[in-house]
């Protein structure tokens, strides 16, 4: 568990408010964990072989993740990362697939699906880590770029095409994001209007919560910090109707001759994305676009991400980063300013 924990509610509890009932599920899911908590009417939710919705959940989860996972050999994504130029894919593959080409071209390629080869070989990926001279990175980043696959359609079928065999994608930095829309459209989809659902730090919230209030979300400290014992708030924001993902480097790095090595790579360079941004939280509509535009941000640094969203207001961001003297400031979008919890 990462980035956020939830202040009012820890153990899979239920209080009644009114007639609803509080339900709290949790489990594991795509290597990390899911945390959903919803308001139910319905009594059986409460009993202790209750017909609640964590087994459908789970293999929803199951299935979204044979599609999504490099770390499951038969994914449709390991399929894709095979030597081959024409792979046919599923239609979660096709949903992630459409949102972040739509990123990449909006974000000039900060966000990449295809830098896979150079997070493979910087050590976060899954592959065993290569060594990282500027003839191995120049090497890999020939395989990058975005505009180098795409989407065919064919007698209703969906097939990938890679320009080399050799492209291989990535979906870590967005497909968080979009399992925690699929969970939350399925508590829609099964009458659930309250309700918040959590995968690894990203959020989906809708209605309100057992006090009959807007869910509320903390925003954690990026203090440097791989064991994730440190879990200190910067800030509380409320969330309406709305879904919320951080990027940091923060917790995913390690030092390689006294240099930084993050997790978040930047396209452009083919080396971590190291700037004066420490974490970004973004608040969108949806959960997908809110994840793969905080990585964007991460990689763009302070400057570039307050000139996009100049021209994007559909998104929300609460931006932390160190100043010159190394500080911790904040920067944030004048509408996040007033779902600041005071
Ligand atoms: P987390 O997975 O910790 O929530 P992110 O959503 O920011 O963090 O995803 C980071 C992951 O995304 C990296 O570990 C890597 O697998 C992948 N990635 C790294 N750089 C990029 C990039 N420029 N564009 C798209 N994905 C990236
Ligand atoms: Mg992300």
């Amino acid at each position: 568990m990462k980035k956020f924990y939830w202040l009012s509610l820890i153990f899979f509890l239920a209080c009644n408010s009114g007639e609803k009932q509080l339900v709290k599920l949790e489990g594991k899911t795509m290597g990390t964990t899911y945390h959903i908590s919803y308001l139910s009417s319905d009594k059986k939710d409460m009993s202790s072989n209750s017909t609640n919705f964590q087994t459908e959940i789970d293999s929803l989860l199951v299935e979204f993740n044979n599609s999504v996972s490099t770390y499951i050999p038969s994914s449709t994504i390991s399929k894709v990362n095979k030597p081959d130029t024409m792979i046919e894919v599923d239609e979660y593959f096709v949903e992630v697939f459409r949102k972040a080409q739509d990123v990449s071209e909006k974000t000039d390629g900060a966000f990449d699906i295809t830098v896979m080869p150079l997070v493979n070989g910087w050590g976060f990926g899954y592959t065993d880590t290569i060594r990282m001279d500027s003839a191995v990175v120049d090497s890999l980043q020939q395989l990058v770029g975005y505009r180098n696959i795409g989407l065919i359609e064919r007698n209703e079928k969906y097939f990938v095409r890679k320009k080399d065999k050799r492209i291989q994608v990535d979906f870590s930095a967005i497909a968080k994001g979009y399992g925690v829309d699929l969970v939350g459209m399925l508590l829609e989809e099964r009458g659930i209007e309250n309700y918040m659902a959590e995968i690894g730090g990203e959020v989906r919230a809708k209605g309100k919560n057992e006090k009959g209030e807007v869910w509320r979300i903390g925003v954690e400290k990026p203090i440097d910090d791989p064991s994730a014992a440190n879990h200190e708030l910067k800030d509380i924001l409320k969330l309406e109707n709305k879904s919320l993902a951080t990027s940091g480097n923060y917790r995913n790095f390690y030092y390689r001759n006294g240099k930084k090595v993050s997790h978040e790579i930047d396209p452009m360079t083919g080396y971590p994305a190291l700037n004066n941004l420490l974490s970004v939280t973004v608040i969108a509509d949806d959960c997908m676009t809110a994840d793969a535009f905080a990585t964007a941000f991460m990689v763009m640094g302070l400057e570039k991400t307050l000139n996009y969203l100049q021209k994007d207001s559909t998104l929300n961001v609460y931006l932390i980063y160190a100043d010159e003297k190394g500080e911790m400031k904040v920067m944030m979008t004048s509408t996040i300013k007033g779902v600041v919890v005071p």
